[in-house]
């Protein structure tokens, strides 16, 4: 099911402000801006046809970050 809000969303609304509000680890902010980059136009794309019926699907690519609750779900 698919959320009308994204962590993502709120990451991009809210991140910076966490980062003035409290300590945020280089750690910790490398995970943000993985989960606000992932599947969007900031990391690319690729195209994946079906072998058999020749169909062509552009998806932008993932993080892979552990975190990220877009990568911890298989579609
Ligand atoms: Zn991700």
């Amino acid at each position: 099911m698919r959320t009308r809000h994204e962590l993502a969303d709120v990451i991009r609304l809210f991140g910076e402000d966490l980062s003035r509000k409290t300590i945020v680890t280089p750690l910790q902010s490398n995970v943000l801006g993985k989960i606000a980059d992932c599947r969007t136009a900031i990391l690319g794309g690729h195209e994946e046809a079906c072998e058999s019926c020749g169909m062509v699907r552009y998806s932008y690519n993932s993080c892979g970050d552990r975190h990220c609750p877009k990568c911890q779900v298989l579609d």
